[in-house]
């Protein structure tokens, strides 16, 4: 009875034998890894490509974050979200820095600037905001505070690749921001991640940061880590470059379907942003709310037991796992309990097909599916 399964995201994978030109190039140059040709090469295409004066690309999004917060020496108390992956908070606390968990705004489901202030100690010394789902967190607010504490602004920028705003790239915003690009996210090379930054002395430094600290032959210039991508997964990320507008014209197509087949389901409440043209559709989050006539959980085992894998992210909020129970006071996390209860995200991504989409759509909204089943 059950079709193939669907996945909450499926990776983008070009067809292989466009691929094969690529290994045969880092064959010839026998450059494995350690800025090679390739990473010079994507380093230079996503600057373009995204907008941003200069990036420096990672082994993975969560080396990022880490080494983001050691360039710039970030120390104490550091605010951030609760309503994300959990990564965010696990990059905090493996610095030696203390989460200080602020509740969302239940529209965005994004840092709420408003209550910022009453959470700034004298041992805050950062900021940590997330875009989630790729929609942008309110920059400009985020940024006032931070001027008025002399705080830090390091964005976990993970969902946020080719998202823009009114003034170009997202990722400008703040001191730095810190993208992922595993298999799970909108552009992928398997694993993978960068560091946005606006200058050249910045780049540098975590450069050498990313590569041990190691600035020449003969001198270590600081505690560094390995950072880096290497050639395999650069020379994926150009090609799936080539690809990757038409890949998000595809999730764009399921978003506008999924809006228009759910957007009059009663107790479904869609967070679709369709006002903004710049977005990657990256996630399709929806809210099960007391109205619908499942619980949201009751919601996510229907779909299971079709063989639909949507996800709950993001349950539980990352204050609830065991680590992080006890620096919290949940009664100030009220908007992030309630969203995180009651939030689902549908599959996405530029593998589904529209029969899929709408396969989906009927089991929410109760209607008969295609084969006549219920
Ligand atoms: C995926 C993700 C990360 C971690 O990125 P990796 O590349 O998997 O290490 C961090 N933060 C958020 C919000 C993410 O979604």
């Amino acid at each position: 009875m059950n079709d193939k399964p669907i996945y909450v995201t499926e990776p983008y994978l070009p067809p292989l034998e466009e691929f094969i030109p690529y290994l045969e190039e880092i064959w010839e140059s026998k450059r494995l890894t350690n800025n090679g040709p390739m990473h010079q090469k994507l380093e230079d295409a996503l600057c373009e490509y995204l907008g941003v004066p200069e990036i420096a690309l990672f082994n993975n999004g969560t080396i990022a974050l880490l080494t983001a917060l050691q360039a710039l020496r970030i120390s104490g108390e550091v605010i951030t979200t609760p309503f994300s992956f959990v990564a965010t908070a696990h990059a905090l606390t493996w610095n030696g820095l203390k989460p200080v968990f602020v509740d969302i705004d239940p529209n965005t489901f994004n840092l709420d600037p408003s209550k910022i202030e009453a959470a700034i100690t004298p041992r805050t010394t950062a900021i940590m905001p997330v875009h989630c789902y790729g929609n942008p967190c309110n920059v400009e607010a985020i940024q006032e505070i931070a001027d008025k504490y002399n705080l830090k602004v390091i964005y976990d920028a993970a969902h946020a690749f080719g998202v823009q705003d009114a003034g170009g790239s997202i990722l400008r915003h703040g001191d730095l921001s810190a993208i992922s690009f595993h298999a799970t996210k909108v552009f992928n090379t398997f694993e993978g991640g960068a560091i946005i930054c606006s200058d050249k002395k910045t780049k540098q430094h975590i450069n050498n940061l990313k590569n041990f600290g190691i600035a020449s032959e003969t001198s270590v210039v600081a505690v560094g880590i390995n950072g880096k991508m290497s050639e395999i997964n650069a020379a994926f990320g150009l090609l799936q470059l080539k690809h990757i507008n038409n890949a998000i014209k595809k999730r764009k197509e399921i978003a506008q379907f999924y809006y228009q087949a759910l957007r009059e389901t009663k107790g479904i409440k869609l967070n679709f942003f369709s006002n903004q043209e710049t977005r990657n559709y990256s996630y399709f989050p929806i809210i099960i709310e007391d109205s619908y006539s499942l619980s949201r959980d009751e919601l996510y085992e229907k779909l299971r037991s079709h063989n639909i894998y949507a996800r709950r992210y993001f349950y539980p909020l990352i204050s609830s796992h065991m680590m992080y129970q006890n620096t919290v006071n949940m009664g100030a996390l009220t908007n992030a309990q309630s969203v995180s209860e009651g939030i689902l995200c549908l599959p996405l991504s530029s593998e589904l097909s529209l029969d899929e989409a709408q396969k989906v759509c009927s089991i929410i909204n109760n209607d008969l599916l295609p084969n006549g089943e219920l």
